[in-house]
């Protein structure tokens, strides 16, 4: 049975004006749970919270940042079946992935609780007699959190997690699809030991709890990851709010994945199914544009589709799943849309693309993978979002990577090679923030930074040390001893 779960404000559970109810798009039947929704006043007690917490946490000691960060984490990790159970039953990725996910969330914090006690300035000499010069970080403040329903809790943890560890405030607005994640994550954080106020969980829509993030003035950053439409929304809204706010945005991306004539297959097309299709294509890193150069290219397709006929595409609970649902029946609309969106555009549906039945209602659909598809296409322009994926034909490598450059997003890049010179070449030479070589797109560490360039991100980057340029603001101290 579903209970009825609260908003974390500060340090206290606090009902809502209103439900939220989460599906699980592997069986619509099954209702997650019921999340209360928080209104406006709910979120600016929230930020007045924050505030009012943020002095005495911006100056506890790494001992005390550490020891919540370090709890945190190991509960998550002690957890992660359970909570990778309950992720993959309320998005659809699945099980090992939901647990994978979970078990990212905790290493995080877990990297993080460290970063804590490793926070050091700079003190130099200046470029006049007797004086010194100090650099130190001192953190920003109340830090709004916008969350994707992609990654219920790994990108929740990639923005908590360094935010609390630089002495800054938080509250957090995660997805409406998926409040069951940021839920258990916040019961978690709510027992660490945190004074009340330094961390608020306020479930609600974008355009009510995110509206009122970013039009606050007590809240000095926002980060943001989600798509680009509402990443410009939250842009030009922090720019003219006054003060201005501090933000970060990761985006949608339309990542290449370029196969050469010299790839070893096998490899090649594992790379690319998973890049293309685990967690059903649902990334923002997922490989949506595969250019081919001519001499591998019917090889390459022909052992695509084969390695797709085998791929299980069913319940994220079952065992065995390659493949779970659709996150809900909009994500699947918008997919069903591009599909038709190819044909009409004169691209061959080479397999897939269509809706499947299983034992229990949900978004299933077929992996669909096009061919004769050209780069200005929609399809291959476009983020789709989904298990959707083009094959785009290339003269040699000098055509593959200007097709591979030429689209207005740079998260995530990929070449399948044996040859070190191309790799090498591809490496230096790709429009993205993160280049993979005989691996798929998709898939990071946690220890180093994270984003894209052009129309993927903006700002500083995410995770490992750099998340700190994000969180902290930089101090230039002068003294004259006398
Ligand atoms: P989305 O529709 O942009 O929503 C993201 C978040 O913004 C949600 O919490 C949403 O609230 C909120 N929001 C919507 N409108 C808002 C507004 N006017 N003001 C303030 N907040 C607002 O994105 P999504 O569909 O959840 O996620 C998919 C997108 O995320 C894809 O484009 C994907 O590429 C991107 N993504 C990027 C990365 C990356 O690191 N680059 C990682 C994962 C996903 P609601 O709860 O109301 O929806
Ligand atoms: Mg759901």
């Amino acid at each position: 049975m579903t209970a009825h779960q609260k908003n974390f404000i500060a340090g206290e559970w606090i009902d809502g004006s209103g439900i939220t109810r989460d599906i699980n798009p592997s069986n619509t039947n099954d209702v997650v749970g019921e999340y209360a929704k928080a209104d406006k006043a709910q979120t600016e007690k929230a930020i007045a919270a924050a505030k009012a917490a943020f002095p005495a946490w911006s100056r506890a000691t790494p001992q005390e940042r550490f020891d919540a960060l370090n709890k945190i984490s190991v509960e998550i990790l002690a957890r992660k079946e359970e909570l990778g159970r309950l992720l993959a039953r309320e998005e659809g990725k699945t099980l090992p992935e939901g647990i994978g996910e979970v078990a990212r969330a905790g290493q995080i914090f877990a990297f993080f609780a460290g970063e804590a006690l490793r926070l050091t300035g700079e003190k130099g000499a200046s470029v006049r007699p007797g004086l010194e010069v100090e650099i130190t970080r001192e953190p920003v403040g109340v830090v709004g959190m916008i969350t994707p329903w992609n990654f219920p809790i790994a990108i929740p943890a990639w923005k908590i997690a360094p935010a609390l560890c630089y002495g800054n405030t938080v509250v957090f607005k995660p997805a409406e699809l998926v409040p069951g994640s940021a839920h258990a994550l916040s019961e978690i954080i709510a027992r660490s030991g945190l004074p009340s106020g330094v961390f608020n969980l306020v479930v609600g829509s974008g355009s009510v709890v995110g509206q009122t993030l970013l039009e606050h003035p007590d809240v000095a950053a926002i980060s943001f990851t989600g798509s680009v439409a509402t990443g410009r929304k939250i842009a030009q809204a922090c720019v003219l709010s006054t003060p201005m706010k501090k933000f970060q945005l990761e985006m949608g991306g339309k990542n290449p994945l370029v196969v050469l004539d010299d790839a070893d297959l096998k490899v090649a097309v594992e790379v690319a199914v998973n890049g293309a299709y685990f967690s059903t294509g649902q990334r923002c890193t997922a490989s949506s544009r595969l250019i081919v150069t001519a001499g591998i290219h019917d090889r390459f397709v022909a052992a695509m589709t084969e390695r797709m006929k085998g791929l299980s595409v069913d319940d994220a609970l079952k065992s065995g799943v390659h493949v779970g649902p659709v996150v809900d029946q909009s994500q699947l609309d918008q997919d069903l849309r591009y599909i038709k969106i190819g044909q009409d555009e004169g691209a061959r549906l080479h397999w897939g693309g269509e809706l499947l039945n299983r034992e229990t209602p949900g978004f299933y659909l077929q992996p669909a993978l096009f061919t004769e598809t050209t780069n200005s296409m929609r399809i291959a322009r476009e983020e789709i979002f989904g298990p959707v994926a083009c094959v785009i034909r290339a003269k040699d490598y000098e055509e593959a990577l200007a097709i591979s450059n030429d689209t207005e997003f740079g998260l995530a890049s990929g070449i399948c090679t044996t040859s070190l010179k191309y790799a090498s070449h591809y490496k230096r030479n790709s429009e993205s923030g993160m280049v993979m070589v005989n691996l798929p797109t998709a898939g990071v560490d946690y220890h180093v930074p994270f984003g894209g360039r052009k129309g993927s991100s903006y700002g500083a980057r995410e995770q490992g040390a750099y998340a700190r340029e994000f969180y902290t603001t930089v101090k230039t101290a002068y003294t004259f001893p006398g």
